[in-house]
């Protein structure tokens, strides 16, 4: 069985996360969407409300049945043993995320050489897109239409508002 883990903050998940996720679906037999915990980025959503974000998410595309969403937290090569999975998908948008993702990549196959990382190319119409983009345009009353998948566009963007006034 075919197992990729889709390491990420999803903070909160966006139209460029789930096109990510789609397009893997139908290359691996599963794919872990891996919500850090712990990163160095200070999350607004807390971990449960991230994930349920995610299946929400998930669950209103027709057919995308082989996604499961876990936590992660320490080494992602301790989380792909543990999940019997060797490759690692990652999306790639403009070329700011390059050289970190380059070195990510590098520094997970020294860690075990038998890892593989993916790259996804972005859909153009999502390039520009980011999580914190998403916070940032809502918090200041922008648009945010094109960003959030459907099905959790009303709640997050209440939710961003709110907590974007304390
Ligand atoms: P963000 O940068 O939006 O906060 P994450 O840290 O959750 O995103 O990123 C998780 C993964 O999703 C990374 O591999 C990132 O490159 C990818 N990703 C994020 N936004 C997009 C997008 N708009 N299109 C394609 N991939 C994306």
């Amino acid at each position: 069985m075919r197992i990729a883990v889709y390491p990420g903050s999803f903070d909160p998940i966006t139209k460029g996360h789930l096109d990510i996720i789609k397009r893997a679906s139908k290359m691996f037999d599963k794919v872990i969407v891996a919500i850090a915990v712990n990163s160095s980025k200070r999350p607004m959503f807390t971990f449960d409300e991230r994930k349920a974000l995610l299946e929400k998410s998930v669950a209103s595309v027709p057919g995308l049945d082989n996604i499961q969403v876990e936590a992660f937290d320490g080494l992602l090569v301790d989380f792909m043993h543990q999940h019997d999975s060797r490759i690692i998908v990652k999306g790639l948008r403009f070329v700011s995320d390059f050289e970190y993702e380059f070195q990510m990549a590098l520094t997970n196959r020294k860690l075990d050489e038998e890892i593989e990382t993916m790259f996804m190319v972005t859909c153009y119409k999502y390039s520009y897109l980011s999580s914190s983009i998403v916070k940032e345009v809502c918090s200041l009353g922008g648009d945010v239409t094109d960003m959030l998948p459907e099905a959790i566009m009303d709640e997050t963007v209440a939710e961003i508002k709110n907590r974007s006034k304390k």
